[in-house]
């Protein structure tokens, strides 16, 4: 019998609605089942496991004197037998209520556990067997029926990380690393693909980007998870399966985000989206930063014509030299750097404007063929002109939303 975790711990009260009142301050909502005529309430976490509350009317009182862990099991029958045979004692057969099962059992020092058996709980199997259907569904030609299995698994691991991004924002970054590494270890992530992360995670210490050597683009073999750390040239040295099956894992996915002309379209249209966001404002407003911290709206343009910059300069490079090597720069940084910025925002924005019309004509006489022309990137390998043009139309669009919100702000304000 294998243990996959604990889904479920109760405890009981002798003041029901009073202790509901403790426990729902510290989750910050209501139990998620409640029943008064058998005075249970049922708290679901995040993570998929549940706590519970009981009171003297519930039948189970009695086996709480202590908190109860519930044990997750695949199959509560087959392990309340395999218990037996080593002597347990049930307290109580197996109930049931909905898709959960459970059997409480007696432990040394007079402590009571349960066996408990739950469809839903266990979060890493509903995703593990969601992506195990897809992959199911995917050979018997059900593309589309896998592809929304993956989506939403995506879908909800995203959620999850969202939900966390409050508590974690204010946390410091390089501890919540270490910690992470640690425990993607102890779940068996591949030590070669841990031993890159250390790696990155060293350079970043050293307040630098990793660059491609230290930190190459994984291949993780589709059909059994197994990564590599150069493009495979061989089949899966653990299930066989072709090397052109393996998912590649570029840095960002703005660099196939957009096709040639849609690339250019967005270029344009960017600069009109910019220009909408600042043209009223004056500029004291456009140089103030929030006061909370963070850029002002001159920051981001100053961000958005830095990065220009950069697309310029890789873009000459590329198209009058055969693979040249590109600097990575972090172009991050310079947003509230004000050493030769034209004074007013609105200045800045011209400069934006000039040099990305500029981009704009030396793309639109760019035959095709040559937007797979290649550079040299020291952080990201070799990437296309169709790859790099694609990047900075995505990356100015992932600002948006920012600009927005400040340009809201100060508007809200007056
Ligand atoms: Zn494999």
């Amino acid at each position: 019998m294998r243990l996959s975790w604990y889904s479920w711990a109760g405890i009981r009260t002798s003041d029901f609605d009073t202790t509901l009142r403790f426990f729902s301050e510290i989750f910050g909502h209501a139990p998620d089942r409640r029943d008064d005529a058998h005075q249970y309430a049922s708290y679901r976490l995040n993570s998929g496991q549940t706590f519970e509350v009981l009171g003297p009317k519930n039948p189970y009182y009695a086996l709480h004197e202590y908190p109860v862990i519930g044990f997750q099991v695949d199959d509560l029958k087959v392990a309340r037998e395999e218990l037996s045979e080593k002597g347990i004692e049930w307290l109580t057969d197996i109930d049931a209520w909905g898709s959960d099962a459970w059997s409480y059992f007696r432990g040394p020092d007079g402590y009571v556990f349960q066996l408990l058996q739950r469809e839903t709980a266990d979060w890493r199997g509903t995703v593990a067997q969601a992506l195990a259907l897809a992959a199911r569904l995917e050979g018997e030609g059900q593309y589309n029926i896998a592809k929304l299995m993956r989506a939403a698994v995506d879908s909800l691991t995203r959620r999850a990380s969202f939900d966390q991004d409050d508590r974690s924002a204010a946390r410091d970054l390089t501890q919540d690393l270490d910690r992470e590494i640690a425990s993607l270890a102890a779940w068996g992530v591949h030590p070669s693909l841990i031993a890159a992360i250390e790696q990155g995670v060293a350079a970043r210490k050293e307040g630098r980007l990793p660059l491609l050597d230290e930190t190459p683009h994984p291949y993780v073999c589709r059909t059994c998870g197994h990564p590599l750390l150069s493009e495979p040239d061989a089949r899966c040295p653990v299930c066989g399966a072709w090397p052109a099956t393996f998912q590649a894992f570029l840095p960002v996915y703005w660099l196939n985000a957009l096709e040639p002309s849609e690339a250019l379209e967005q270029l344009g249209q960017n600069l009109v989206v910019v220009e909408k966001f600042i043209e009223d404002l004056p500029e004291n407003t456009l140089a103030r930063a929030p006061d909370a911290g963070g850029w002002s709206l001159r920051n981001a343009v100053s961000h958005l014509r830095d990065a220009q910059g950069v697309l310029q300069v890789r873009l000459d490079r590329m198209i009058s030299h055969d693979n040249p090597a590109l600097e990575s720069q972090a172009v991050f940084e310079w947003a509230d750097q004000e050493t030769d910025r034209p004074p007013s925002t609105h200045e800045i924005f011209g400069s934006y404007r000039d040099s990305r019309n500029q981009t704009l004509t030396q793309l639109q006489n760019l035959p095709l063929k040559d937007w797979w022309r290649t550079g040299r990137h020291e952080e990201f390998g070799t990437i296309t002109i169709r790859q790099h043009v694609s990047y900075f139309a995505t990356h100015e669009i992932t600002h948006f939303q920012q600009i927005e919100a400040l340009r809201r702000h100060w508007l809200e304000s007056g």
